[in-house]
């Protein structure tokens, strides 16, 4: 997959300071359900600057943007995507830590700060420190885990909006609800957030943070490829109580399987493709809604036409 704009593109960037590009970088390599084809352009960002030149030449070139993460929720297309895909790194990736404030960059793994600020003696993080995620990541979605969420922690971040400008939102302004804010569709990245956290005993905190992920192990798939819950839990129920009481745990399409552990979870038993993904989610959704009347919707974001074919 390649377009001359694109290429254009690459060559007039090729050189800034703080920017790496590659053509044809393998997005199976770069998602933890590894399945996708080559990303047209990959660019790694390493500084507030350079994402703002990327942003606003792809703009001017009329080529599409995705931003990714640690890739932990997303599910991309088997031809892979068109236009720039870009991660965060370097100063985008740094965290510091005064008195009771957390610094950390969109980019930096939220597991990594998590226990950066236990070992600093500050509390808050610990129930989200066990699943794979970037900081911006986790805003973008209001991740949570065993009663905490990013809104409960997060104070403020700073933003790079899709039309290039920078300004900086309290989460609130954020509109967190269960696994969205309204950062959704809008392009914005996040550069920074800013977490205040509580004093607390360092070893305490670092055991719970054992503890917890201990426990998460038991509960998920290990050694298995996907993204984490496949569906957004329904009011007042679980996607996955509903898949498995329709008979599909363990049900499988071509390299994909519904987790034999974990209904709402789809595994990547070796060589699935996201159509093999795609199909299993779309009989899930199927079966639950003729027999309980009820509309899973996905919570993976699904990349490119994914989206579309997944409703059809
Ligand atoms: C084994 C496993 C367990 C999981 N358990 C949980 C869990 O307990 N709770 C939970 O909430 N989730 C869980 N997940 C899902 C996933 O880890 C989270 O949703 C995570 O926050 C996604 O972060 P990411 O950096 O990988 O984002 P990606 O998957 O790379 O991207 C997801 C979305 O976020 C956007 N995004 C990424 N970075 C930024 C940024 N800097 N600014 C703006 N938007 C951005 C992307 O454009 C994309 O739309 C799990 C996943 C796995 C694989």
């Amino acid at each position: 997959m390649s377009t001359g704009a694109t290429e254009r593109l690459a060559d007039q960037l090729s050189g800034t300071p703080a920017l790496e590009l590659r053509r044809g970088a393998s997005l199976a390599r770069l998602s933890t359900f590894r399945i996708g084809g080559p990303a047209e352009l990959f660019a790694e960002v390493q500084e507030e600057r350079a994402l703002l030149a990327l942003l606003a030449a792809a703009r001017r070139a009329g080529v599409p943007f995705h931003l990714l993460g640690l890739g932990s929720n997303v599910l991309f297309p088997d031809e892979g995507v068109g236009g720039v895909v870009a991660r965060l790194g370097g100063r985008l990736r740094a965290i510091r830590i005064r008195g009771r404030t957390v610094s950390a960059g969109g980019g930096a793994p939220l597991g990594q700060v998590a226990r950066r600020a236990a070992r600093a003696g500050l509390a808050g993080l610990e129930a989200l420190s066990g699943f794979p995620s970037t900081v911006g990541g986790a805003v973008y979605m209001n991740a949570g885990s065993y009663g905490t969420e990013m809104k409960d922690v997060v104070c403020s971040v700073r933003l790079v909006t899709a039309e290039g400008g920078r300004c900086r939102k309290s989460m609130a302004d954020l509109e967190p609800a269960y696994r969205r804010t309204n950062l959704r569709g809008g392009g914005a990245i996040v550069t920074r957030a800013l977490f205040v956290l509580a004093p607390g005993d360092p070893a305490a905190l670092v055991a719970r943070i054992e503890e917890l992920n201990a426990r998460r192990w038991q509960a998920l798939p290990s050694g298995q490829p996907n993204a984490g819950s496949i569906f957004r839990n329904p009011p007042g129920d679980y996607a996955g109580r509903l898949i498995e009481a329709c008979g599909l745990k363990g049900a499988t399409l071509g390299g994909a399987q519904v987790s034999p552990k974990h209904a709402n979870v789809i595994v990547n038993t070796g060589g699935a493709t996201a159509a093999d993904v795609l199909g299993l989610m779309r009989r899930a959704r199927d079966e639950v809604a003729d027999r309980f009347g009820v509309v899973l919707e996905p919570e993976i974001v699904l990349a490119g036409p994914l989206a579309d074919r997944f409703v059809t």
